[in-house]
């Protein structure tokens, strides 16, 4: 039977576009914006704290606070650790840009470190290559949710007095060391952006058992602005308030968060469902030549954000631009994560970087292909994403 491609003008595997990832907003989740709409609070009210509470009861830390984005929350946490004009950070160049972004925003500089051939997550031992004196902070990625090798990091960390902002945005509910991500480094950052396992619109988290990067987060996601008279220099009165710090507004609101709690309950659900469609899709490819799986380190569990294969290209005899785009024509919305940052432009221009610097990075790139995963996929989904990479990698195999 000769196959036909969509994209030469057979039929699509599906009749409609199945994205890479996608939110589940149920009745559940409207009814409680819609209370949290009708009560008295429509930004900093009640539901920003029980939000905050129940992630850092989850994570099993003191601290939370939460953002308008999960970049907000990189920032704020950039700031609390103190980062400040020429200081470095070193952070992974396979991940979203915000997570080196945010040392910029501060007037910091970001060097990279290369990641590991296995797991993708940033390299230990390629991090302490990139220490100098004017290292400050390390922003190790749990990457699509499996945990960075964070007791290496925070070893490293403590060798060289340097504070660890972890960017935990792909990695709400995993576990490293049956611990669960969160309090595991000084500060860690979550991301509620719809693609993520849970979401609030737009939102972040920062969490923290640091009450002094507690503290700096809070009065930095409000103008830098306290009203607590303890900590004020003067007080003039009832009104009287004081602006010690360059902050910003990056609130959330409270209807936001409202849809956080609800989402919340469902946490566990949806990463179980994530897993069990990676096991069904690492059964699909284990046996592939032309694929490689993700790796899963043994003493860790993926929340699994992002599955992603490796696909050898010389084999296939075939670039990605053309696997790529034969498989958006069958309806299967594939995705690429992420273009090393070294390489975006502006990091190019501003610092110098350029194509060979971070190899392992720059390979992994080459080869890489995001498939569908979110919780509402259904089993017929992930059926159509294996069926149509099956027929589009037969095809090219011929
Ligand atoms: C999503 C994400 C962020 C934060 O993004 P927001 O859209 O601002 O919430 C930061 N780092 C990584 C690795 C991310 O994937």
């Amino acid at each position: 039977m000769s196959e036909t491609l969509a994209i030469n003008g057979g039929n699509p595997v599906r009749k409609n576009f199945l994205p890479y990832s996608q939110q589940w907003i149920d009745e559940e989740d409207i009814k409680a914006v819609n209370d949290a709409l009708k009560s008295d609070w429509i930004t900093q009210g009640p539901k920003i704290v029980e939000f905050e509470k129940l992630v850092s009861k989850f994570c099993n830390v003191k601290y939370a606070v939460a953002f308008s984005s999960g970049t907000t929350a990189l920032h704020a946490a950039a700031y609390s650790a103190g980062i400040l004009k020429g200081d470095e950070a070193i952070t992974s160049p396979i991940t979203f840009a915000a997570s080196a972004n945010c040392v910029l925003y501060q007037g910091g500089n970001v060097v990279f470190a290369d990641i590991k051939k296995d797991t993708y997550n940033i390299d230990p031992i390629e991090i302490k290559k990139k220490i100098s004196s004017k290292t400050k902070v390390l922003i190790p990625v749990d990457y699509t949710g499996q945990p960075c090798d964070i007791d290496e990091i925070n070893d490293i960390a403590e060798k060289n007095n340097l504070i660890v902002i972890e960017d935990a945005s792909h990695a709400i509910g995993a576990e490293y060391k049956d611990k669960k991500v969160g309090g595991l480094s000084d500060l860690s950052v979550f991301s509620f952006h719809p693609v993520k396992h849970i979401t609030t619109g737009e939102g972040g988290m920062v969490i923290t058992n640091n009450k002094e990067l507690f503290e700096k987060l809070q009065i930095f996601r409000t103008h830098g602005i306290t009203k607590d008279p303890e900590k004020m220099k003067h007080n003039e009165g009832g009104w009287y308030y004081e602006m010690q710090h360059l902050g910003y507004n990056y609130r959330i609101t409270d209807f936001q968060c409202a849809l956080g709690i609800s989402q919340f309950k469902k946490l566990n659900r949806f990463v179980k469902r994530r897993r069990d469609i990676v096991k069904k899709y690492n059964k699909a490819f284990d046996q592939s030549k032309e694929i490689t799986i993700p790796y899963e380190k043994p003493d860790v569990k993926s929340s699994y954000h992002l599955y992603m294969i490796q696909l050898d290209f010389e084999m296939l005899k075939v670039n990605r631009r053309k696997i790529f785009d034969a498989l958006r024509a069958e309806n299967i919305g594939v995705h690429v994560h992420y273009i090393p940052v070294h390489l975006q432009p502006y990091y190019k221009q501003m610092f110098g970087y350029k194509k060979g610097d971070y190899p392992n990075a720059e390979e992994y790139y080459s080869n890489a292909l995001t498939l569908p995963l979110f919780p509402k996929m259904k089993d017929s989904d992930v059926d159509d994403v294996i069926n149509a990479l099956d027929k589009v990698i037969n095809f090219y195999r011929k």
